[in-house]
């Protein structure tokens, strides 16, 4: 019979398996015995139980006894895997490092800034998810229940929160409105005001409000951490200097645009940055449902305005067919442009490590071709 397993390997397991270092007679390693000269050629085979009664019956039992230490073996390996994974995932938040966890794209991004490598980071909505409609899940629960800080936007963009808050278990979580600083503008559309309360979330569009998140955050890690409070303090200043940097940028590149206006076929979202670099902002619809399309009645009416304003360019937003603004475009002639409204980024933007700051750039970049500046 062939074996499955080599001779010393089975010896092994007999020793740890059944404590004897005997091997048991059907795994017999008395080494190679003479069986006689083929061509000459002395023939040896390896020493093997002796043949009895039954032998036949011997050779399926050798091999259902092989097959049942394999089992043995195979099940210590997955127990001792198991243990240490699951240790492993015990040890987790336990590891040193912060357990941060973020309900937008922007927040997420900021925190990493503040926290370096003291912080392991998370970002609550997965990837290409359409934040306004994201309900949190039973595993986001969870998570927030072994998090050390959570970090959201405010209560008008994470409208869940309050329901999340109270089911989770967790009296040490630091919990951080990044908005708390900021004077929210109410919503351009009175109707959608009156239905949600009036405020527009999208407060980081506007990058001295993003700067001003980032003082937030840090004050969460400096509130669970106390201790690398210079750490957190600095790297926000450092991280806030960029943002400065490039509200700058924006407010100077777009001081001398051809046009002052510009229209979007998403949802209402760049009311903070159209505010900050006195531009007009017209969106396809108010509200901030990005699945609500306007009728053709609506798209008639955005197509005459976008002729009306002499504007070539159309914008479209992230994560949603940019069905509306592709057919403002067909209707008019407009050519299509991406602004990025950073609520949060798809897989593939994640798999190519792109930052806030280089979704703002990008943005700079296209509205400076859409407003036609010098
Ligand atoms: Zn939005």
């Amino acid at each position: 019979m062939r074996r499955l397993l080599p001779a010393p390997v089975l010896q092994f397991i007999n020793t740890v398996a059944f404590g004897r270092r005997s091997a048991p007679k059907v795994f017999d390693f008395r080494g190679p015995r003479r069986v006689g000269k083929l061509f000459g050629v002395e023939r040896v085979r390896l020493s093997r139980a002796p043949r009895r009664r039954g032998a036949s019956t011997l050779s399926v039992r050798h091999r259902i006894c092989e097959l049942k230490y394999l089992i043995v073996i195979f099940s210590i390996i997955i127990a001792v895997c198991q243990v240490s994974c699951g240790r492993r995932a015990e040890n987790a938040p336990h590891s040193g490092k912060l357990q941060v966890v973020s309900s937008l794209f922007p927040l997420y991004d900021f925190a990493k800034n503040v926290g370096g490598d003291r912080a392991d980071v998370s970002l609550l909505l997965p990837p290409g998810v359409e934040p306004h409609s994201f309900e949190p899940r039973p595993e986001d629960i969870i998570k927030l229940g072994k998090a050390d800080i959570f970090i959201y936007t405010n209560n008008y963009m994470e409208p869940w929160i309050n329901d999340i808050l109270k089911g989770i278990n967790n009296p040490g979580l630091v919990i951080v409105n990044s908005s708390k600083d900021i004077e929210l503008l109410k919503e351009e559309d009175e109707e959608e005001a009156q239905e949600h309360g009036g405020r527009d979330p999208h407060v980081w569009l506007d990058l001295t409000n993003a700067a001003k998140m980032v003082d937030a955050i840090c004050d969460g890690f400096v509130k669970k951490d106390p201790v690398h409070k210079e750490f957190y303090r600095q790297n926000a200043e450092s991280y806030k200097a960029k943002l400065l940097a490039l509200d700058k940028k924006f407010s100077e590149s777009l001081a001398g645009c051809k046009k002052k206006i510009f229209m979007s076929g998403g949802h209402y979202s760049f009311g903070y940055l159209a505010k900050r670099y006195n531009l007009r902002y017209l969106p396809a619809y108010y509200g901030f449902s990005p699945d609500a399309e306007p009728n053709p009645k609506d798209l008639i009416k955005l197509s005459k305005e976008l002729t009306r304003n002499g504007l070539h360019y159309i914008f479209y937003e992230e994560l949603v067919n940019p069905g509306v603004a592709r057919t403002i475009a067909g209707e008019t002639g407009a050519k299509l442009l991406l602004l990025h409204g950073a609520h949060n980024i798809s897989r593939d933007e994640l798999d190519r490590n792109i930052t806030f700051l280089s979704i703002m750039e990008h943005n700079l970049e296209n509205l400076k071709e859409g407003l036609e500046c010098r």
